[in-house]
């Protein structure tokens, strides 16, 4: 099959990129290149590339004609991480809201299949252990631009929904619960990138406040395989789905492990939220997912446990210093 990735050159999307290749797919990547890179295209020798288009997913014309070579998309281009949102956030909500809407109407228009990438963020403050697909969205008050990344995936999960019940798109949507790995970058926030860096460093690993916020981290090489198998079933079309790890960690603790594994004489320093983020910043404090329902329907379960994951990223780190990028 041919499958337009957008945001395909980023994180998530280069792992999906090369999921596809390696089942012999066609992939098309579509990305401007703001987060993504080039680099984390590279292939492995005797593998065929993907085609990469250089553009926005906010470019009509430009979704239209790509989505018209392909039989089904990934739309994962979106502004991400906690930095970018705070500090460019126009950017980040023009991105997050009109690139949807491009990728949605094209997909309606062309018929073919789409998987929508969403966010466990628009659960915003609810702190219900094991959170399930109807749980409320608890959000701060709208001046405050740490809500927007939430406002935007919320609409666009809501436009593409709506295009699904009065079009006929066939869209599945997946909440992705702080998905990591090899080739996440820490410089827009990302918090193992970034403790798995300061540690190589020997620098203090920066925990946001007293760390007792707690998160579960998943291993991109489990949600890749996930996201596949939801837009390739049809029952799965048109619904939500949670799609996260299983092992709640307070980042205090998360910090503490990334000091362990590397052996980093740094220690950990806690750091006001003041010094990154607007005065009256609101962390999440627990963001746990119930994920019985892509269990139920794709049999998804985790493999990778917390250690693997911080040892994937330490390592992925390490070749970084070690090669200067
Ligand atoms: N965090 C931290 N130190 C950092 C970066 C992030 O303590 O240097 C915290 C952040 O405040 C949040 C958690 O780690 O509570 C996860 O942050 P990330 O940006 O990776 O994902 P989020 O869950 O906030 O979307």
């Amino acid at each position: 099959m041919r499958f337009l990735i957008t945001g395909g050159a980023g994180f998530i999307g280069s792992h999906l990129t090369r999921f596809l290749i390696s089942e012999g797919h066609k992939v098309l990547v579509l990305d401007n290149f703001s987060t993504g890179s080039p680099g984390n295209l590279n292939s492995e020798p005797g593998t065929p590339a993907p085609e990469v288009v250089d553009g926005s997913a906010c470019d009509r014309k430009l979704v239209d004609e790509c989505t018209g070579r392909v039989d089904a998309v990934f739309h994962l281009a979106a502004a991400v991480g906690t930095f970018t949102i705070a500090r460019r956030t126009i950017e980040s909500l023009r991105t997050n809201l009109l690139g949807t809407e491009a990728v949605v109407e094209a997909a309606c228009e062309h018929r073919i299949p789409l998987l929508l990438s969403s966010t466990s963020e628009v659960y915003g403050l609810n702190p219900k252990p094991g959170l399930t697909e109807e749980d409320d969205r608890i959000l701060g008050s709208p001046p405050h631009s740490r809500w927007s990344y939430a406002e935007a995936k919320s609409v666009d999960e809501t436009i593409a929904r709506a295009h699904a019940v009065e079009h006929g798109l066939d869209v599945v949507i997946a909440r992705l619960f702080n998905t990591v790995g090899p080739g996440q970058s820490g410089e827009y926030g990302m918090v193992i990138p970034r403790f798995a860096r300061q540690a190589l460093a020997g620098e203090p690993l920066t925990v946001f406040g007293d760390g007792s916020q707690i998160r579960c981290f998943c291993h991109v090489l489990d949600v890749v395989p996930a996201l596949v198998a939801l837009l390739r079933d049809r029952e799965a079309r048109g619904q939500v789905f949670n799609v996260g790890g299983s092992e709640p960690v307070r980042i205090e603790q998360l910090a503490r492990r990334v000091v362990e594994i590397t052996g980093s004489p740094g220690g950990i320093v806690h750091v006001p939220y003041d010094a990154f983020f607007e005065p009256g910043y609101r962390d999440t404090p627990s963001r746990i997912p119930d994920c019985s329902k892509a269990r139920a329907r794709i049999g998804f379960r985790p493999s990778r446990d917390l250690d693997e994951i911080i040892r994937s990223v330490v390592a992925d780190q390490r070749a970084h210093v070690v090669s200067g990028s």
